[in-house]
């Protein structure tokens, strides 16, 4: 096993390899559902209170409702230049976005983004190590 895949699935307990750069779409700013205790924000009420934990929440605008729960869109991204207005400051999730721990939340990834995952572990390897059981 080569350093790089150890390192992803030994010490960052990943699945899957990241490739790929932000190409500024600003889809991930422009439709974003909140989570709290593992379940997505269906109600204001419910988003007051979470306003109040971190200033991220702070500038997000309700702008939908589905059949998940609410849809927020960022009031820090700037349509116009394609850029996030706070860039150096943004919060954590941000910066790490897309990341796989938030597809394990239930996010979905945009159609557009720029990047893009592989597993780190082919299929191929996957069955060999079922059939060696
Ligand atoms: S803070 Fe910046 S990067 Fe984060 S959602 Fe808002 S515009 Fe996007
Ligand atoms: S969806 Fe992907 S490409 Fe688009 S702004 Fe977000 S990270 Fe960048």
């Amino acid at each position: 096993m080569d350093l790089k895949k150890f390192f992803y699935k030994y010490i960052l307990r990943r699945k899957y390899y990241k490739y790929g750069k932000c190409i500024r779409c600003g889809d991930c700013c422009s439709k974003i559902y909140v989570n709290s205790r593992k379940n997505i924000i269906k109600d204001e009420e419910e988003f007051k209170k979470l306003q109040k934990l971190h200033p991220f929440y702070s500038y997000l605008e309700i702008i939908d409702k589905d059949e998940n729960g609410l849809v927020f869109k960022c009031n820090k991204f700037d349509r116009e230049k394609r850029i996030c207005t706070i860039h150096k400051t943004r919060p954590g999730i941000c910066r790490r976005y897309p990341s796989e721990i938030i597809f394990k939340m239930g996010a979905v990834m945009s159609e557009n983004c720029g990047y893009y995952f592989k597993p780190i572990e082919s299929f191929k390897e996957i069955l060999a190590k079922e059939l060696n059981k």
